[in-house]
């Protein structure tokens, strides 16, 4: 790394100690940035970087609720406001009891060069909640976000803060948090949130934009090598919402997406995922792979291991961060890996980002890969802003073409950078001089 950025990187993790996610994603884009630098000493004049790593505004509460026995459960509630140089703080909500401060924190700065990238002007931030939903009801569910909003209100707005969802936080619960949202505010506010259901504010494509803009993205990278995903063998990690639509845009596109994983072990298909049967067990019954498994001739399921086991020549992590280490980024090169489309937020280590960089695999990291999905978030809140709502074809339109965009400003960027094709640096270094060059015409605030 750059010893100026060095510096700055060392004051950067002393100041906030024990956030090892918040680490990993600052360093990954300090690695891109000296070459800026060199052409740009006034950013470090400025004190951009310095400033970009500390969040505008950052808010924790209580989340105080009562289970269906009549427990009172506390949880504890995060909204991190990264940073608004080009528009309001945009980004999804996670429940899942892994969240802490620094899986907030990690996920809102990834998604201020993310939201920079798509070219819409939203600026970055993330929250959740350590709340696991898992084998909650419905009704537990929407007490829990009630309870929630009812803190989170105050510090939200179309032109403040616009939360979506994220890992955890589906159509279901962004239903309860509008609801709640509106009662206490007598507002019918539909930018507020985006996410929404099609029928009250919601934009079509928006559940399956970050699954297909992964595979757009990636498609992208492959036309780059003279190929395609038609006749690809395709691995995706995961089974929600991410999942289920990078498998069916995978396959639209004449890929056989042969496994899928959960927290409790994966499934291989050979004949290819059936899409209808797994939205049907995961979506609507809220089942497990296992049941998949075994309602489907010629599927085998294992029990615990790793997904990245099964050969494939397009890998496309869409579970969770820090999913695929070095180890299995070595195993996927020798088993004939041609891409990785990374559709969850810093899922490969950055070993594994190395070991995939080094044997020249094509690798298009989440903040330009998964844009997708909060590109599409924008494109609901310019269909509340006008209170229109746009056809699923127009739609799917405007995110293939976002993503295209965002794919050749990548490739571009890293060209003009002298290092073509890598996508970590183009995406590092678009986001970065675009929030950059906002700050630097805002002053110093
Ligand atoms: N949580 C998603 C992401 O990681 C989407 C955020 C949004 O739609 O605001 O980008």
């Amino acid at each position: 790394m750059d010893a100026r950025l060095e510096s700055i990187k060392d004051t950067v993790l002393a100041r906030n100690p024990g956030e090892a996610e918040f680490h990993q994603a600052v360093v990954e884009v300090f690695e891109s940035l000296g070459p800026v630098h060199d052409r740009h000493p006034e950013f470090l004049e400025a004190a951009i970087l310095e400033r970009l790593c500390e969040p505008e505004r950052q808010i924790i509460f209580r989340v105080p609720w009562t289970d269906d026995s009549g427990r009172v459960q506390i949880n504890r509630g995060f909204r991190v406001e990264f940073n608004s140089a080009l528009g309001p703080y945009k980004g999804g909500l996670r429940f899942h009891p892994s969240v802490y401060l620094g899986i907030v924190k990690f996920l809102g700065f990834e998604q201020i060069f993310k939201n920079a990238l798509t070219g819409m002007p939203i600026g970055g931030g993330k929250g959740g909640s350590d709340f696991d939903p898992r084998g909650r009801s419905d009704a537990e569910v929407m007490r829990f976000c009630q309870s929630f909003m009812t803190e989170l209100y105050r510090h939200i707005g179309e032109y403040t803060d616009v939360p979506a969802g994220d890992i955890g936080v589906g159509g279901r619960e962004i239903g309860y948090l509008f609801g709640q949202y509106k009662r206490i505010t007598n507002r019918y506010e539909s930018g507020v949130l985006t996410g929404k259901g099609i029928s009250w504010g919601g934009s079509l494509v928006r559940p399956e934009a970050t699954g297909f803009g992964t595979v757009i993205f990636t498609q992208e990278m492959l036309k780059t090598r003279g190929t395609s995903f038609d006749g690809q063998r395709v691995v995706v990690s995961g089974s929600g919402n991410v999942a289920i639509n990078a498998i069916a845009k995978a396959q639209t596109l004449g890929a056989t997406v042969v496994a899928c994983s959960d927290s409790s072990g994966y499934v291989v298909d050979p004949a290819g995922i059936d899409v209808d049967l797994l939205r049907e067990v995961k979506e609507v019954e809220r089942g497990r792979l296992k049941d998949y498994a075994e309602r489907r001739a010629g599927v085998s399921y294992v029990d615990g291991g790793s997904v990245w086991d099964v050969d494939a020549t397009v890998a496309l992590p869409c579970a969770t961060q820090n999913e695929l280490d070095g180890g299995a980024a070595a195993r996927l090169v020798r088993s004939g890996l041609l891409a990785v489309g990374e559709g969850a937020n810093m899922p490969s280590t950055r070993d594994a980002v190395a070991v995939f960089q080094e044997a020249g695999v094509l690798f298009g990291p989440g903040k330009a890969a998964n844009a997708g999905g909060v590109a599409t978030s924008a494109l609901e809140m310019q269909q509340n802003a006008s209170r229109d709502s746009w056809s699923f074809e127009h739609t799917e339109e405007r995110l293939t073409e976002i993503m295209v965009g965002i794919h050749d400003r990548c490739a571009a960027t890293a060209d003009e950078y002298g290092e073509p094709g890598n996508y970590v640096l183009g995406a590092n270094i678009g986001g970065f001089v675009k929030v950059a060059d906002a700050m630097l015409a805002q002053g110093l605030i």
